[in-house]
């Protein structure tokens, strides 16, 4: 498995601020600017992608979250589970994917890509660190818990495990 390659080491709450850096992934360089994202919209200008209108003569190339889906290289894992997950699970996921919609409006490389049943639970798959980050935490604060981070530094991957 891809995902599989690389040291992973478990890390801390607070040093992940420091560990997670944000995705390149892919990126050929210093993109012409503005360059529009062909699949999603988004906009390159200003040296970081943002939502808006692409000006007129803007370059056409994939953002790194649409490389992702593309290649389906996730950057972070949240696996879910434990009896409590089963029993409220709807409610857990809808949490994960509000948390999905207001991260993405800020930081648009920040998206889901899959939720999809693992052995005892849920895997939640994203193209960036930051938002498996962000939903583990949330799904904590919400529901309490345990939780768990392990990182990948050399390929920028993050696995987030949760249970209760
Ligand atoms: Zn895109």
């Amino acid at each position: 498995m891809k995902s599989d390659r690389g040291s992973w080491r478990p890390l801390r709450r607070d040093e992940l601020r420091d560990e997670l850096v944000h995705d390149t992934y892919k990126s050929k360089g210093k993109l012409p600017e503005p360059t529009r994202c062909p699949d999603c919209g988004v906009i390159y200008s200003g040296g970081r992608w943002n939502w808006g209108l692409a000006p007129e003569g803007a370059q056409e190339e994939r953002c790194p979250a649409c490389q992702r889906v593309h290649d389906r290289y996730p950057a972070g894992y949240v696996v879910l589970k434990g009896e409590f997950l089963a029993g409220h699970r709807d409610e857990v996921l809808q949490l994960a994917r509000h948390r999905e919609v207001q991260e993405r409006a800020e930081h648009p490389l920040e998206r889901i890509m899959a939720i999809e049943d693992v052995e005892g639970g849920v895997q939640i798959t994203t193209t960036d660190t930051h938002l498996a980050r962000n939903i583990g935490e949330a799904v904590q604060s919400a529901y309490k818990g345990d939780l768990e981070y392990h990182y990948n530094k050399d390929e920028n991957l993050l696995r987030v495990h949760w249970a209760r």
